[in-house]
Parts: structure tokens; C-alpha cells; sequence
């Protein structure tokens, strides 16, 4: 189809949330407006979903974070507020800052407990401007769980696949853990072992699968996606272990 082509073959369909745009932005939410009991639809133009999210390196900016507090890094807000008045300068603005302050780890929270998609701490990861007022050492990130495609059923098929440039082979290679292994691969055995395990694990996923199965940084959040139905009655189809089901 050509961009400006315009197909009838959708049927009529009613709702509650009317999403545009399958990235994080959009899918979380249409899952959060789905968790509280509306009928959402949400409406991508490519003809993948994902957007710029499936190709990113995952990786959230979320001072106080859950995982962050559960490792027993706690701080309060004023000094990840002072590090984003300084980063930003004349673009800060309170109202937005502290609306992100409040319900960053809130959102973490809500998607660990309510949802499938799980995360990764970054409580090694630095700020990027280390040097600048209330910037930490570590504790403020945390990237979404790498997750088996499988997960997804026939909705994998629809999934933007990783972004060729940073994915050997189609291979995305999670940041943390597994990236160090892919660093140190000829200079430490035990990395070694883990290049040769994944590498050979995802070309037997191409020959199989045509594709590899190991969803990893921005690819993986697509698990709590479209097809675990936008619906109240579905809600659960979210939940990784749901005392319901
Ligand atoms: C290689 C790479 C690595 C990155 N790594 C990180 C990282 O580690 N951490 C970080 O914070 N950021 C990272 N980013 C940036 C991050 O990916 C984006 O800021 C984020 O994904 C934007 O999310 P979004 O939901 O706003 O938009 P998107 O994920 O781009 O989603 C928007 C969606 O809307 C669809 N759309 C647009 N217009 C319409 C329309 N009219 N009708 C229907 N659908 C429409 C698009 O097709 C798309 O699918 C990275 C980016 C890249 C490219």
C-alpha cells in the first residue's frame, strides 16, 4: 500500500480510549486505560507496531525508582529535581518535572504488578553528566526484562523487529549482563561461552522461527502489547501469574 492509500477493509469498531501510535507512549496507555476497565483500540500506521520504542535500548530514567528503593537506594526528590534544572535549563518546567518525579516509579510499580512486562535494574548506571548538580552514581535507571517472543503467539509476527544496525543477524544483544559478555568475548572464557550459547541459540531461532525468539531492550516491553486484549474483561491477560486465572 502506498502512503496516502486508503483501505475500507477495516470494519467499524467502537471504544472507549482511542490510541494513535503503537510505541511506549501509546501502548502504556492504552494498557493503563485498559486496566481500568475501557475498551481501548489503539490505531498504528506502519505495518508493525513498536515505533522508535521496538528499535531503543529500553533503558528508563526513573529516580526512585522500585528497584532502585529495593536495593536500598532511597533519595528524595529534590536532588534528581535539581540534576533536570540544571540539565534543562530554560526548558524546565515544573508542573511536567514534578508530574515525572511523582509517577515515574508509580508507573514501574503499576507495570510490575499489573502487567507481564517485567524490568532490569541500572543501579550500577550513571547519570549521563556526572559532574552536574544532583546527579547520582547509579540507581535511576532500570531497562525492560529481555522475554521469550513466544510469549506473544501470532502478534510476534507483527512486532518490529530490532534495529539491523545495533543486531547482528538480526540478533539484539541486551544492554547490562549481555553486552559485557559481547565485550569481553575474546579476552574472558566464560563470555566467551555465553557469545557462543547465544549465537548459536539464536541462529537455530532464524532457521526455525525465521527470527530470533529472545526479545531484548526496547523490543521487550512489547509484552504487555495489543493483543493481550484492550478490554476490561481481559485485563488479567496482562498479569505474568494472575491468582484469578
Ligand atoms: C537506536 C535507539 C536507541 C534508543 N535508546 C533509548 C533508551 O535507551 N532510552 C530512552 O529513553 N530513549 C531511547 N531512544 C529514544 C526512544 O526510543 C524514543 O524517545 C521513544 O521510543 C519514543 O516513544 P513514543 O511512544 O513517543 O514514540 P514511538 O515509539 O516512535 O511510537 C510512535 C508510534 O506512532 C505511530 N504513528 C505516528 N503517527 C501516526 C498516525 N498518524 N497514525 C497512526 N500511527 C501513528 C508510529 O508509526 C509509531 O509506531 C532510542 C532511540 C533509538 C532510535
Amino acid at each position: 500500500m502506498r502512503r496516502g492509500d486508503v483501505t475500507a477493509d477495516v470494519p467499524p469498531a467502537r471504544c472507549d480510549v482511542l490510541v494513535v501510535g503503537s510505541g511506549a507512549g501509546g501502548l502504556s496507555a492504552a494498557v493503563t486505560a485498559a486496566s481500568l476497565g475501557l475498551n481501548v483500540i489503539v490505531v498504528e500506521k506502519e505495518a508493525v507496531f513498536g515505533g522508535t520504542t521496538a528499535w531503543s535500548g529500553g533503558w528508563l530514567w526513573i529516580p526512585r525508582n522500585p528497584l532502585a528503593v529495593a536495593a536500598g537506594i532511597v533519595e528524595d526528590a529534590e536532588a534528581p529535581r535539581t540534576y533536570l534544572r540544571h540539565e534543562l535549563g530554560p526548558h524546565y518546567d515544573e508542573t511536567r518535572v514534578e508530574a515525572f518525579l511523582e509517577q515515574g516509579p508509580r508507573m514501574i510499580d503499576f507495570f510490575q504488578r499489573e502487567t507481564a512486562v517485567m524490568f532490569i535494574d541500572g543501579n550500577a548506571i550513571p547519570d549521563f553528566h556526572g559532574a552536574s548538580p544532583g546527579a547520582r552514581e547509579g540507581g535511576r535507571s532500570v531497562c525492560a526484562a529481555p522475554f521469550d517472543a513466544r510469549e506473544l503467539g501470532p502478534r510476534f509476527a507483527q512486532l518490529r523487529p530490532p534495529l539491523d544496525l545495533i543486531s547482528p543477524w538480526g540478533m539484539g544483544i541486551a544492554s547490562g549482563t549481555e553486552l559485557r559478555h559481547f565485550l569481553n568475548a575474546m579476552r574472558n572464557w566464560r563470555s566467551f561461552a555465553y557469545v557462543t550459547r547465544r549465537v548459536v541459540w539464536h541462529m537455530l531461532d532464524l532457521v526455525v522461527h525465521r527470527r530470533g525468539m529472545k526479545l531484548v531492550n526496547g523490543n521487550a516491553p512489547s509484552r504487555g502489547s495489543p493483543d493481550r486484549r484492550s478490554t476490561a474483561a481481559s485485563t488479567c491477560a496482562y498479569r505474568r501469574q494472575c491468582a484469578n486465572c
